[in-house]
């Protein structure tokens, strides 16, 4: 029995796919969103039609019990019984620096996650009351497991995720570099090693992850090392609507000219800014580059921007590490925007870096540097709901 639920909880929304390990496919996936305000599920098993429709959830048990009857159902269906599941891998996206490794869910593990919700108070509530309405609805003889977002940069050194603030913030607030995006940097640099041949703890690479939320690790022998996320997922490139990295005194100064209180700062940083915020028109690059054929200046500064703010991450990685024998593309934008990896390798020929625009012509799993190359470029598509599966299987097998 080697089937495994892996559940994205937010605060209205859960995510979810089942797989079967024995071949690593996936069964059947969907959404149950507009959890609490109403309730709406999409649904996809095997050959099944695609399933859509208004269910009434007024909490996440409701949406558990919605998936369940789905996931047993002779019309849209894939399993006999929800006993089929052998586990439940749940994703975490902070773990604070409790966590640098998967772990069985247990009365502690749920305590810990808790007590990270001051530093994801977006996240780890709806990832609790996912873990919890799990164990209600399916039982406590179905284990389950917690993969963080966090875990994999908890290999980083002190003097990369220390800030230069004084250093009791530090020690009373745990305010450091936490990283996120970590199963995307940990899955995609793995699979690159495998690609190339290589042994994994002989390279030193450098992951782009660029979807709605962009950052950048560097992952040195198998370890990440730094990475551009920081203290929250707001650090680092831009983002569609986020800023990332900028002069923290522009937010005093913003807030005493424009009068905006920590809130609106805090919305202002996270929903109006990145590629929305210099463009204007939208936060999805596909608009963008549409607009900048159309000759909008704001688009085309938007993503010339995100373009260059990448590519200095690169050169500071590389820095780090002492070189970069790879350098890996994943996420919306990594896996399928060809033009904006031209860009990003445009003027890394001085560190062995050179992409063969032909090769870059994809969307799938390639090696897209030219021959000759010292160093090489890859496509990576990622699959943090596999390695969730993967470790969820493991930790219970
Ligand atoms: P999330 O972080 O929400 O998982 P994704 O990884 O799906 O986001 O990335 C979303 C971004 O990927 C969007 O900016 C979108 O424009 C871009 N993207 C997705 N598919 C394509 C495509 N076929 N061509 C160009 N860009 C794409």
């Amino acid at each position: 029995m080697k089937k495994i639920l892996v559940v994205n909880a937010g605060s209205s929304s859960l995510k979810y796919q089942l797989f079967d390990m024995e071949n690593e496919t996936v069964m059947a996936k969907g959404l149950c969103e507009r959890i609490g305000i109403g309730g709406r599920v999409i649904h996809h098993a095997g050959n099944h039609p695609a399933h859509e429709a208004d269910r009434p959830m007024a909490h996440h048990g409701e949406a558990i019990r919605v998936l369940t009857e789905l996931l047993t159902s002779p019309q849209f269906g894939c399993i006999a019984d929800m006993s089929e599941i052998a586990a439940v891998g749940h994703r975490i996206v902070h773990g604070g620096d409790l966590f640098n490794k998967s772990v069985r869910i247990d009365p502690g593990v749920i305590a810990a996650i808790e007590s990270c919700v001051p530093l994801a108070p977006l996240h780890n509530p709806g990832h609790l009351v996912g873990i919890r309405a799990c164990i209600a609805e399916l039982g406590e003889a179905i284990p389950q497991v917690a993969v963080f977002d966090t875990a994999f940069h908890q290999t980083m050194p002190e003097h990369a995720y220390i800030y230069a603030l004084p250093y009791e913030y530090y020690e009373k607030h745990k305010v450091r570099r936490y990283g996120f995006h970590g199963t995307s940097h940990g899955y995609v640099s793995a699979r690159a090693a495998q690609i190339l041949g290589k042994p994994l703890t002989e390279l030193k690479i450098i992951t782009c992850h660029m979807g709605n939320g962009s950052s950048l690790c560097a992952v040195d022998g198998g370890k990440s090392v730094d990475t551009s996320m920081g203290f929250t997922p707001l650090d680092g490139v831009p983002m569609g609507t986020r800023s990332g990295a900028l002069d923290p005194a522009i937010l005093t100064y913003i807030a005493e000219h424009e009068g905006l209180t920590f809130a609106q700062i805090s919305e202002m940083l996270n929903k109006k800014s990145g590629v929305l915020g210099i463009s204007g028109i939208s936060s999805d690059f596909r608009d963008l580059h549409a607009a900048d054929a159309n000759g909008d200046a704001r688009a085309k500064l938007a993503l010339r921007h995100f373009a260059h703010c990448v590519k200095k991450y690169i050169g500071a990685f590389a820095a780090v590490m002492g070189g970069c024998d790879a350098l890996v593309f994943t996420a919306g934008i990594g896996e399928n925007n060809r033009l904006m990896r031209l860009w990003v390798c445009e003027g890394l020929e001085y560190m062995g870096l050179v992409i063969d625009p032909q090769k870059n012509d994809t969307s799938a799993e390639a090696v897209v540097s030219a021959p000759g190359s010292r160093g090489s470029i890859l496509v990576v598509p990622t699959n943090e709901e596999l390695v969730i599966a993967r470790d969820t299987l493991a930790l219970t097998r």
